[in-house]
């Protein structure tokens, strides 16, 4: 049951359903990874009209009669190097699906969705490249073993290797209590629900234990998946799979406000669900960063210390793809809180409804480390030109590829903040090369090394 008494029947009635779970799937092997084809299930779902999604491709999201084919979409991408002339030919090729035309386009993407803010007539042109991408996976032998890899939740349908949960199997005793007790539904009554996805649970002692965050229930199992990998990655249906299957998850809960400590779970929940699939979640979703500039302004939380003046001038903010998605009033949020641990952080070249991507949206392209390579150049550049020594992500996911992929001193927000607010922090994210240095972790790696590399 969640806010207000809404029953778990009026929850999936009014958002996807969940009962996908109990449904078996058909799987097929291959020798790139196992075939899923979900459709067929999504469809029979479907045919429940009170349970029905809106939409069922990222092109329904894409206003293609609308579309003047003025080429801006692609022509002021920051990847890709066209004259007005050759992006006009080439939205053209892309809209009639010309298969060299949109193998290329997608080389240089990164699924940023920033298109979408050049496009004249909000025909949302990102749905366009997620649907070409749809389409590269269609042709593609089976979705590639190292994409497989990064999705979790998919371990019922076939999907048993998986790098979060090899990460997981890392955690000592009383973290894996933490991750036990996550997984339990929360009554929270007209309360808010701390949302733990896979990649906060990487880390869980220092949330669990946080005091600032004491007064928050938090939720999350060990295959609870927000779907925006899939997503990302073309996987349409997988990612309406696992969003059901979190909503199910979320039904069992009591709660009025759902606090997301993740950006993509943030875009996922607020933007990708309601804009994709055609439903609306039936809570708030409200960032952490909100939750706890809201603590500081009830008295409930107070700076009690603050990063060195040596990195306060030597610091800059590396935005991640979605945040002006969020809205200013978001970001000043931040710029805020950034200033209250200290940071004078310098804005990079690539800002705003321009900004560059970390280099993860590249993954999404084939599931390859070459690919996230690629895409961070741009933003490897802008932190060059910035001379800053010290990079400070507010995005679990721009964190570790910030951390893992470029040089400079790298910094999370959120675990910065917690511990301005008072918190010590026992297991810094710093550590995350550590954790995964654990038999399952390599031995998985080793196994889709081909896949991941090439
Ligand atoms: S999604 Fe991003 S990288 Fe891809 S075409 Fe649009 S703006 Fe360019
Ligand atoms: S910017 Fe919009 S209108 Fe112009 S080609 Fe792209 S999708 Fe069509």
């Amino acid at each position: 049951m969640t806010d207000n008494g809404m029953t778990r029947r009026h929850f999936i009635k009014n958002s996807l359903v969940g009962a996908l779970a109990v449904s078996p799937l058909s799987v097929a092997g291959g020798c790139a990874g196992a075939r899923v084809d979900l459709k067929s299930e999504l469809a029979e779902i479907d045919r429940n009209h009170d349970r029905m999604a809106i939409n069922q491709s990222y092109l329904d999201a894409y206003d293609f009669d609308n579309c003047i084919e003025c080429g801006e979409c692609l022509h002021g991408c920051i990847y890709k190097d066209l004259d007005e002339e050759q992006a006009i030919e080439n939205i053209v090729k892309m809209r009639e699906g010309d298969v060299d035309v949109c193998e290329e386009m997608l080389d240089q993407c990164a699924l940023c969705y920033k298109c979408d803010h050049r496009c004249p007539v909000d025909a949302r042109p990102a749905a366009l490249m997620l649907e070409r991408l749809h389409d590269r996976r269609n042709r593609e032998n089976g979705v590639p073993l190292s994409m497989r890899y990064f999705i979790n939740g998919m371990e019922s349908k076939g999907w048993d290797q998986n790098l979060f949960r090899d990460l997981y199997t890392d955690h000592n005793e009383e973290e894996q209590k933490i991750l036990e007790k996550w997984s339990e539904p929360k009554d929270c009554g007209d309360g808010d629900l701390l949302w733990c996805s896979c990649a906060v649970r990487i880390f869980p002692y220092d949330i669990e234990h946080s005091q600032v965050l004491a007064d928050l229930q938090k939720f999350g199992g060990k295959s609870d998946c927000c779907g925006l990998a899939a997503f990302r990655s073309g996987l349409y249906d997988v990612s309406r799979y696992l969003t059901n299957n979190l909503i199910d998850r979320l039904s069992e809960c009591r709660f009025k406000r759902l606090v997301v400590m993740c950006g993509s779970c943030q875009e996922m929940f607020q933007m990708s669900t309601p804009t994709y699939f055609g439903q609306e979640f039936p809570f708030e979703v409200i960032s952490v960063y909100q939750y706890i500039e809201e603590q500081m302004q009830k008295g409930k939380a107070h700076i009690k210390r603050q990063v060195s003046d040596e990195i306060k001038g030597d610091a800059c903010i590396s935005h991640s793809c979605f945040a002006c998605e969020f809205g200013d009033d978001y970001l000043e949020s931040l710029k805020r809180l950034y200033r209250q641990v200290g940071f004078d952080c310098a804005e990079l070249a690539h800002t705003g409804e321009n900004n560059a991507c970390c280099g993860m949206g590249g993954y999404y392209r084939k599931g390859n480390f070459w690919d996230i390579l690629d895409v961070k150049g741009v933003k490897k550049q802008d932190l060059k030109k910035s001379e800053k020594e010290h990079i400070v992500s507010y995005c679990y996911g721009c964190y570790f590829t910030t951390h893992l992929f470029h040089g400079g001193t790298t910094h999370f927000l959120l675990e910065k903040l917690l511990w301005a607010l008072g918190d010590e922090i026992k297991y810094p994210m710093s550590g995350l090369l550590g954790r995964s240095l654990n038999f399952s972790n390599m031995w998985h790696m080793m196994k889709i090394g081909p896949s991941a590399l090439f």
